[in-house]
Formats: structure tokens, sequence, C-alpha cells
């Protein structure tokens, strides 16, 4: 049987890119940059106050010190601050000429104007002090330079780079409102069984709920893919072979669960075959999967996943995700961080890499699910992610780090 790694290996292979488009800020999360990104400016793009406080020089610190003007975020100074001076300056505001440190207002007793006849009074914290002094011990600048963490011109982010939250707050901020991005691919999801019914329904005694077209969906979205689910489909040949055709001419990609196993009923690769669709493989050496299948024409690609969800979860985790992003223009398997197994984990038979749900305990190490095989999908609702034992190892021991693939 093919190893998975080799199963992987065509897959990523026959992955051809898509091509390109513009998109706004509000929908590129999850897709890959298609272009490198520089900054129009420096970042940030003036001296600026890190506190609420009064800039002032630093050789005057021990010294009453006059208040010559406000300055509030969004407002250029317009005085520069001389010897015994200082401005009074909001978090964000533009440092002004003159002032080499903003001592914070927490630090600082203010002095009202002297009204005639009157002593001046020491306050907290008022806005018609004009007179202030430092009272703290030391201070740090408390100012932001110009250009410490971006210079204008700077590559800020990377052609292939996967786009998270973070990586649209840099876009924002260098002025790249629209950027170039692989093209999502379009998915569609075809879930075949004639003992299906959908989430809504409940099931006669024979039937059983859709679960994978929900869920393949949900996978294959959340990673930026353009998804259409199109239901449940029949086992018979002429069902199949219409809706197939019907996702075919729609769709970059194709999932099918179900009805690519040995049963009577399970006509998902002949169907396939007869749409001119060359399959490049047929079964993996993996466990749950086992029965999957891959093939590709000139403008689509089709996985027929056995139909237990457990099947379909880890192999769109470990098969279908790394293509799809291969796909969209970056190379990635999926998160993996290194922890040590609590306990040991053995099996008998070692002819399939196999894959467990784990969780990760306050100890920092990984456990065991409960795991009752391929059908048992409740059993990922408390794990943290998936763990595998290779083809011919049979044991790891306790302590011993392993991969952990995080779902
Ligand atoms: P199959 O791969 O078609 O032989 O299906 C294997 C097992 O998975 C059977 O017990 C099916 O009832 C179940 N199954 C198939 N498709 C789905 C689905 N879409 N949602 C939930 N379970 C399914
Ligand atoms: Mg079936």
């Amino acid at each position: 049987m093919l190893p998975f790694e080799k199963a992987l290996e065509t897959v990523l292979n026959s992955a051809r890119p898509l091509g390109t488009e513009r998109v706004s800020l509000a929908d590129a999360v999850n897709r890959v940059l298609a272009e490198d990104v520089k900054s129009d400016m420096d970042m940030p793009p003036f001296n600026k106050s890190a506190m609420d406080g009064y800039a002032c020089r630093r050789s005057d610190l021990s010294d009453d010190l006059e208040v010559i003007e406000i300055i509030p975020a969004g407002y250029t100074p317009a005085k520069s601050i001389g010897p015994g001076q200082c401005a009074k300056i909001m978090t964000g505001g533009v440092v002004p000429e003159g002032a080499d440190c903003v001592v914070m207002k927490e630090y600082v007793e203010t002095r009202r104007p002297r009204a005639s006849g009157e002593e001046g009074r020491e306050t907290r914290d008022e806005n018609r002090e004009s007179r202030i002094r430092f009272v703290g011990e030391k201070t740090k600048d408390n100012i932001c330079r110009r250009g410490e963490d971006i210079k204008a011109g700077d590559v800020v982010l990377r052609k292939g780079e996967l786009l998270k939250p973070q990586h649209i707050a840099v876009l924002a901020s260098v002025g790249h409102a629209n950027p170039i991005v692989s093209k999502a691919p379009r998915v569609g999801i075809i879930a075949t069984g004639s003992e299906l019914v959908d989430p809504g329904t409940v099931p006669e005694p024979c039937q059983i709920r859709n679960s994978n077209s929900s869920q393949l969906a949900a996978q294959a979205r959340s990673m930026g893919a353009a998804v259409t689910d199109y239901g449940i489909t029949k086992d018979t040949k002429e069902a199949i072979d219409n809706t197939f055709k019907k996702v075919a001419a729609a769709n970059d990609v194709i999932i099918v669960s179900g009805g690519v196993s040995v049963g009577d009923f399970d006509f998902v690769p002949d169907i396939l075959r007869r749409n001119n669709i060359d399959l490049l493989f047929e079964g993996i050496a993996v466990k749950p999967g086992k029965p999957s299948v891959f093939g590709v024409s000139e403008d689509l690609y089709c996985f027929g996943l056995p139909g237990n969800p457990m099947s379909t979860f880890v192999q769109f985790e470990i098969l279908i995700k790394p293509f799809l992003y291969k796909l969209m223009g970056c190379e990635r398997r999926g998160e993996n961080v290194r922890m040590a197994l609590d306990a040991s984990v053995e099996r008998k038979k070692t002819e399939r890499q196999a894959w467990f749900p784990v969780a990760i305990t306050a100890a920092g190490t990984v456990k065991l699910i409960e795991y009752h095989g391929s059908a048992h999908i409740s059993s990922l609702c408390p794990a943290d992610g998936l763990i595998s034992m290779d083809v011919g190892v049979s044991q790891i021991e306790k302590g011993t780090p392993v991969p952990v693939r995080l779902i």
C-alpha cells in the first residue's frame, strides 16, 4: 500500500497555483500574499509620545518648568521646547522640537496659575496648570522614535505569507489597502450515502445525519477556501454522476465523502474514472482513511475520502490542507509543536501510519484521548491535536517528545 508520505508528495506535486486577485483588507485574512509589500512611510511616522505627560529637556528635570503648549494626539506642535519649558502631551502626540523626554503625568506636581492675592496651590492633575515639577526618581525617554519599527521602503511582508490578523494590521499601517493574494480555491463538497439525512432532520432507525459536509466545509472555509456544500447524493451511479458533473463545472477541487471503499454501492472511483479523472492513487497506508483516492484532470482535483467522520477529518488535516495551501501559493503542512507523551502508547498492527487524538495537559505534556475508531468524531472535541505512529512502530515510550499536529 502507498505510504502516506508518498500520497502527500503526489498531491503536492499535482498542485498548480490558481492565479491572483486583489482583495480588500476585510477579505484578506487567511489568504496568501502574492506580492512583496514595502512600507510607504517610517513607522512610527514621527517622534511619538508613549505616555500622557510632559515633553521637556532631560537636563531640566530638577527644575520648575513652564507649560507652554498642550499637545493632543493628531496635532502639530506650534512651539519648540526651550530651557525651563515643557509641553503637556498625550499618548500618540508629536514630541515637539527641543524635547528629549516625556515624563509621565503620574510623576509630576502641577501648579495652577496664580490669581491675584491667592497663593499658588499644589494640585495633582488639572489642565489649567502653568508650571510643573518632576517628582519621580528617574524617567525613561518615553518617546517612540520615528522609523524605529519600520523604515520607509522596507519590505514588511513577503510573497507567500499566510495572512493572519497581525499581518492585516501591518498591511493597513503601511497603506496597502488592497493586497494581491492568490485566488481562493473553489472547493465543492459532496456527501454520498443513501443512509444520510441533513443535520436538521431526525433520522429514521436506518439513517444517520450527514456530519461530513458541514465539517469539511468548516475545515476548508477556515483556511480561506471558497466552499460550496452540495449536500447529500444517494449511492447510485446515476446520482453520483449527475452531482459530479454539476460540481466539476463550478469548482477547482472536489471532496467526496463516502462510497470509495469496497462495498457493493461504493461507486465513486468508477464515476471519477468515467468522467476522465486520472486516479493517481487508490488507497493509502494510513489510519483512519485507508481507502482515500486522489485524481486529476486538466482543471480539476478530486479527493474521495471514506465516509467515517474521523477519516474525513484527519485526511483533510494531513492530506488536503497542505494541498490547498500549495494551490494558494504557500508551503505549509499544518501547525506542529513537539511535546512529551504523558504515558506510553502501544499498538499491535503496524502496517499503516496511525493518527490519534490527544489533549495538552496542564503539565505541558500530551495525553491520548479515549478513541474508539474512525466513527468516533466526538473524541476530537476535547482534543488539542493529533499525533501519529509511523509504519513499523508499535510503541512510543512515556516522555518521548512527539510532533503534535494542532487542530
Ligand atoms: P462509506 O465510506 O460510504 O462506506 O461510509 C463509512 C461509514 O461512514 C458508514 O458508517 C457511513 O454511514 C458513515 N458516513 C458516510 N458518510 C457520512 C457522512 N456524510 N456523515 C456522517 N457519517 C457518514
Ligand atoms: Mg457509503
